[in-house]
């Protein structure tokens, strides 16, 4: 089937503006002021009026088969489910393991990356958890990158964090430099995805790696780089000596009064300091556990992050800090499919996957949404949903 979306503004994510969008054999097959065709059993036609036409998100952070476990067996937080990717306007996933790297393994959640895959997403993996060595699939960071196709990086390996395996500089060093090698061998990015805790060394442990050797700043995406403001201050310091880096946008309001930075915040504020929106992305953090405090302080319970977020950080960066679509985009699109060398996605361009989202151009609500040509979202309501989930739930 091939569909014909009119008459609709498209931000690639740079603003092209009004066009018609034809999509065929799941890609872009052109964007041109006008396409003629008539509907037919073989062409439906969009009406694309008062809509936005953007790539479908790119989340480079989740726990798909369900993270935390921090508190006990009984907080291990649930699998993403499809719909709630949907929701968020995410096509492409990318999942890892966290703290728990026993009860959690790399079999399960390459399974889980192959379960999405068969309902639409676009899903791959890092290879890995916080801890180092590594514990891979294969035995070899090298040879889980070169020959287990959804593996594109390592992660999260986790440093200043009372919770990581307390990596030594030449532990550290030698991980990256084997994703370096494994992502060359194989044309992946072979990022190694590293997680930032609260703990005192903040962003010196990836620093002393980076400029001790001739690993580029490329290699490494640290996240959570706003989960405190002393991390924030350095992460911008990190990203004007060229590196990338990553804001966690699930939060909870507890979080935000102790010193987190909204993920919106940080970036608008980066940008004014003169970091390159280039070289900031988003990603949630979904399916990771959110402990949830009363007015007194009081552990309620937990929550757990949500893709959604991803988008409504966004969102915010348009309305809150009158930042412009099309750059407000960019850590959710083509920033992540640039450093983790997705071809295809993050951008709105012939030749590309129809991974699409279309929103309304007042609200800025997501409408619709597009897997790879195939429509998962129709006028807000899920027309696909997961394998033991209900569409209209
Ligand atoms: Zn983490």
């Amino acid at each position: 089937m091939i569909k014909l979306i009119k008459n609709v503004e498209v931000y690639s994510p740079e603003k092209i503006g009004k066009s018609d969008v034809l999509i065929a054999d799941m890609r872009i097959a052109a964007i041109s002021p006008e396409i003629h065709m008539a509907e037919s059993e073989y062409v439906e036609i969009i009406d694309g009026t008062g809509k936005l036409l953007v790539p479908g998100f790119i989340d480079a952070h989740v726990h798909i088969l369900g993270g935390g476990g921090e508190g006990g067996y009984r907080t291990r937080t649930p699998e993403l489910q499809l719909s709630d990717l949907i929701k968020g306007g995410i096509s492409t996933v990318v999942g890892c393991l966290g703290t728990d790297g026993i009860a959690r393994n790399m079999e399960s959640l390459v399974a889980k990356a192959y379960g999405l895959r068969e309902e639409g997403v676009t899903a791959f993996v890092y290879t890995g958890s916080y801890r180092v060595p590594v514990k891979t699939l294969t035995e070899s960071i090298q040879k889980d990158i070169m020959m287990i196709e959804p593996v594109i990086g390592v992660g999260e390996v986790a440093v200043s964090d009372h919770r990581s395996s307390v990596p030594t500089r030449e532990e550290l060093a030698r991980v990256i430099a084997d994703a370096r090698v494994g992502g060359i061998l194989s044309g992946k990015s072979g990022v190694v995805n590293i997680h930032l805790g609260d703990g005192k060394t903040g962003l010196n442990p990836i620093e002393e790696v980076l400029s001790s050797s001739d690993i580029p700043y490329t290699q490494v995406l640290p996240t959570h780089a706003n989960r405190n403001p002393d991390l924030y201050v350095e992460a911008l310091k990190y990203a004007k000596n060229g590196g990338y880096v990553d804001f966690t946008t699930s939060t909870v309001p507890a979080f935000i009064e102790e010193g987190e930075v909204k993920a919106s915040k940080a970036f608008a504020m980066a940008l004014e300091q003169g970091v390159s929106s280039d070289h900031m992305t988003f990603s949630s953090d979904g399916q990771g556990s959110l402990p949830r405090f009363d007015k007194l302080g009081k552990l309620e319970g937990l929550d757990v992050g949500k893709v959604t977020s991803l988008f409504e950080s966004v969102v915010e960066l348009v309305r809150e800090f009158n930042i412009s679509l099309e750059v407000a985009l960019k850590p959710i699109t083509e920033n992540p499919a640039r450093l983790l060398k997705l071809k295809g996605k993050g951008t709105i361009a012939v030749g590309c996957d129809a991974d699409l989202v279309l929103l309304d151009s007042e609200s800025l609500q997501i409408t619709d949404v597009f897997y790879r040509g195939k429509q998962m979202m129709k006028a807000t309501r899920l027309v696909e949903c997961g394998t033991f989930e209900r569409c209209d739930s």
